[in-house]
């Protein structure tokens, strides 16, 4: 493989195996992994820690006003062979992946000033090329001239079991019906946005992985990645 850095995008609908293909390409390509997913969770996680929810009117404007409150950072975990995710230097990476989160995460992804704080977080991270980055929008938005991008998608039934299955590993209390509600709420809430809405980038090559092994799809991206470097 030669050594030209690219930029690979990799969107598509939740629980669809974006972050395992991108983490396995980071790792063999040895690029920054960037999980912008990550990144809308943890202001989510502050903003229900700023009590944003607990009216039934939630103040918008009060809590974008929050948003310069808010300072994110990937970093390397040696121990658990992973990158995690900081907010104002707190270890949050074991803390996002809760229902409570899940559920409050596309409200927090629809405005516009934090899409507009993470984008630019997230394009600061790819300045100098050689990164892989999972997410909704960037392949269309974040970075519109990436050399390789790819849109996942699988069943609705497939992607509910992988992700209760990840939840209970994880200890989290989730029943399958509730798992698989949040994410048929989340795919609607985020293809029907208004800003940076999900949407399979043109561009872009599909993976559909309902009856697709992890080997069988890195096989394929790595083909493609061979021809997008040369
Ligand atoms: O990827 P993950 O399932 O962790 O993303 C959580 C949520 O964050 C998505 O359902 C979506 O609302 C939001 N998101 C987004 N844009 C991205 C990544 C995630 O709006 N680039």
């Amino acid at each position: 493989m030669n050594n030209r850095k690219i930029v690979i995008t990799i969107d598509g609908y939740s629980s669809s195996g974006k972050s395992t293909l991108a983490k396995a390409i980071s790792k063999k390509l040895q690029y920054n992994y960037v999980d912008s997913g990550a990144m809308y969770r943890s202001v989510t996680l502050f903003a229900i820690r700023k009590k944003v929810f607990n009216s039934d009117l939630w103040n918008v404007q009060n809590f974008t006003s929050l948003l310069k409150e808010i300072n994110l950072k990937f970093k390397w975990n040696k121990k658990y062979n992973r990158t995690d995710i900081f907010l104002n230097k707190e270890n949050i990476q074991s803390k996002i992946r809760s229902e409570k989160v899940a559920t409050k995460v596309s409200l927090i992804a629809q405005l516009p000033e934090v899409r507009k704080k993470l984008t630019l977080i997230q394009r600061n991270i790819g300045k100098n090329r050689g990164i892989v980055i999972d997410g909704r929008d960037a392949g269309n938005y974040v970075f519109p001239k990436s050399e390789l991008k790819i849109f996942m998608k699988g069943s609705i039934e497939i992607r509910t079991y992988r992700r209760y299955q990840d939840l209970k590993k994880r200890g989290y209390e989730v029943s399958y019906e509730e798992v698989k509600k949040n994410l048929i709420y989340r795919d609607i809430m985020d293809t029907s946005r208004n800003i940076s809405p999900l949407k399979k980038p043109v561009d872009s090559i599909e993976i559909d992985n309902t009856f697709l092994s992890i080997e069988e799809q890195l096989n394929f991206i790595f083909q493609l990645i061979n021809k997008r470097k040369k």
